[in-house]
């Protein structure tokens, strides 16, 4: 990797042709948007040994507004493999969900066509990898967190338009107990980085937007009704239903507000939140085109 100081290169633009400008006269063409206009940082430039080509990062400082975010309104996360965030903002009726299960299609059809090339290179080469695999694995990886990327954006640019200070989230050990039957889910559950990936996501997006990311312990809260406390109750696939006070909500529903009841110390606020929440979908291919979406509720 090379690192270029800010005032040693420029970005010129002619005739709708991009080039770097380095020092001693050398100009390389370049391709790619530039998304920001401001103050210029330092250049990164290096070599992708998978693709073949060279990158380059600028940082950009940028002034924006500030929106002011009150510290008092909140928003609680439950993560999640078939819904990535189920959300629910303080004062709303309506507890959203980034649906996972575009994400995971496509997380699949990597894998297998991963697999299939592995069993090859394994008959023929007695090799576990090939360049062909590893840039499959780089494949699945990069879109991957492209959709992680836009789902996350989109939703803390909500939290940021409802003026939530703060963001906290069901920390993520429950996820490997909670036992769903779906084995597609599972082998995504198992590539555990992949939560530690959108955690880390979650807290520089934030943070972008100026709210604080705060974890929490989520015990249990799967398994306890929201409305009664009972322990007596039935879960099946996501439905939750509570024996005692005859609650039925979606699961995921039932995480969140069991987050948001632990933090909010008994203080009440989730009177007639509905048991279901609106399902926002982000597919792979969507995701490419439109990181700055708009999210109606
Ligand atoms: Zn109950």
């Amino acid at each position: 990797m090379t690192v270029i100081r800010n005032d040693c290169y420029r970005i010129e633009e002619v005739g709708g042709k991009k080039w770097l400008v380095l020092p001693k006269g050398l100009r390389i063409r370049i391709t790619g948007e530039i998304r920001w206009v401001g103050k210029q940082g330092r250049l990164e430039i290096f070599y992708d040994d998978l693709t073949g080509r060279w990158y380059a990062y600028q940082s950009v400082k940028v002034d924006q507004p500030r929106r002011t975010t009150s510290p008092e309104k909140r928003a609680f996360v439950d993560l999640g493999v078939i819904n990535i965030i189920t959300a629910w903002i303080e004062g709303e009726k309506q507890p959203i969900a980034f649906s996972g299960k575009p994400l995971l299609a496509d997380w699949w059809y990597w894998t297998k066509k991963i697999a299939y090339y592995q069993s090859i290179a394994m008959r023929v080469n007695k090799r576990y990898t090939t360049k062909r695999i590893r840039k499959f694995y780089r494949k699945r990886q990069l879109r991957f967190r492209h959709v992680i990327n836009t789902i996350i954006h989109r939703f803390v640019k909500l939290c940021y338009d409802k003026g939530v200070g703060e963001i906290i989230v069901g920390d993520i050990k429950g996820i490997r107990q909670n036992n769903d039957k779906n084995s597609k889910a599972n082998a995504m559950i198992h590539n555990f980085w992949s939560f530690r990936y959108i955690i880390e996501r979650l807290k520089t997006t934030a943070e972008n937007f100026g709210i604080k990311v705060k974890l929490v312990k989520e015990n249990n809260t799967s398994s306890v009704c929201p409305r009664c406390s009972s322990k007596n109750c039935y879960k099946r696939k996501r439905l939750f239903k509570c024996l005692s006070c005859r609650l039925e909500a979606h699961r995921d529903v039932v995480g969140v507000i069991n987050i948001a009841r632990v933090s909010l110390n008994g203080r009440d606020g989730f009177n007639g939140v509905l048991a279901h929440p609106v399902l926002l979908r982000v597919s792979p291919v969507e995701a490419q085109t439109s990181p700055q979406g708009i999210l109606a509720l």
